[in-house]
């Protein structure tokens, strides 16, 4: 089983982002269908789930029932790929809007447009992250990316819709209008949620010489940690390049992090539902503490409501809906 777990240790982060990617990469240059990324992404969630298992960084990051976030977790990753296909899908009408399409270098090959596109990507989301620390209104939005109290495979894409839209709109928008065709599009979304999976699996990844120079495993743990601001760096994608450019990168913790150490100081009943965390950003104000409605005793409250009244509107409507088939 250690040998098991040394390998995997080595093994996962390349076989994600250069096995699964060049798989991806051979679909899209071979002209064959963009549905074959559909059973690569399951591949790749698969695999974080098999290697989170084999080789974990904390194994209490892998009691799914404790946690009792993977229905929502499994929502989010629905909304995510849905949301970036439409993001895809809108590609044509935008450059229709734009027809000014000069300066993206469409005679590059494919893997220099993909990298050139994934690097301007990586800036434009760690601005957008940055800020998304720093101003309230943006915070409240991002929260919900940060309020699970652990990380695994599905945390990179719970996000809020209106976040992740956010994000699409300023790190995708200027390579559309520049002429990024759609292929290039889709490489670049598959990549980010590769990338997404390897940053927040909960695998005891070995980074080798790239240790401290990526934005995944440790690192992004520390940005992770409910410990007030300290977890404001490390805002990164991928690369960790950009974040010590700005004076944000900091490859170890000021104290050993532990397993009860992810999620929001201010919300430590973070809601389990996804409409819950949906409605969260509209009632969430940073700095005055956890609200009354995610609170255990407003969960609570809540629950019991839903138990004492949820079977007693099902039967009024249901006489209802019988009355009205009789009449
Ligand atoms: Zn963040």
């Amino acid at each position: 089983m250690s040998s098991m777990r040394s390998i995997v240790r080595y093994a996962y982060a390349p076989f994600m982002m250069l096995g699964l990617t060049g798989a991806a990469y051979w679909v899209m240059i071979s002209g064959h269908s963009y549905f074959w990324l559909i059973p690569l992404l399951l591949i790749g969630f698969a695999t974080a789930f098999a290697a989170e298992k084999i080789a974990p960084f904390y194994p209490e990051w892998n009691d799914h029932d404790a946690h009792g976030d993977t229905s929502a977790n499994f929502w989010h990753t629905v909304i995510y790929e849905l949301s970036a296909l439409n993001g895809v899908l809108l590609i044509p009408v935008i450059q229709w809007l734009f027809p000014f399409q000069g300066i993206w270098p469409a005679h590059w090959p494919f893997w220099g447009q993909v990298l050139l596109a994934f690097l301007i990507a990586d800036f434009a989301f760690m601005t957008v992250h940055y800020l998304s620390h720093r101003l309230p209104l943006l915070w409240r939005l991002h929260a919900v990316h940060h309020g699970v109290g652990r990380l695994y495979g599905f945390n990179g894409v719970i996000r809020h819709p209106i976040h992740q839209s956010m994000d699409m709109i300023i790190a995708q928008a200027p390579l559309v209008i520049m002429g990024m065709t759609q292929d290039v599009a889709i490489m670049l979304g598959f990549l980010i949620t590769i990338t997404l999976i390897v940053q927040h699996s909960n695998v005891d990844q070995e980074l080798g010489p790239l240790d401290g120079h990526l934005s995944i495993g440790r690192a992004h743990h520390l940005h992770h940690v409910n410990w007030g601001t300290e977890g404001d760096c490390n805002f990164g994608l991928l690369f960790a390049f950009w974040d010590k450019l700005f004076g944000t990168f900091q490859a170890k913790p000021p104290r050993p992090i532990t397993y009860q150490d992810m999620g929001v100081d201010e919300l430590p009943n973070f809601p389990k539902s996804f409409i819950e965390q949906m409605l969260l950003p509209f009632y969430y104000v940073p700095g005055k503490g956890e609200p009354e409605r995610v609170t255990e005793k407003g969960q609570n409250t809540r629950s019991r409501l839903l138990q004492e009244f949820g079977p007693r509107l099902l039967d009024a409507t249901s006489s209802i809906a019988a009355s009205g088939l009789h009449g």
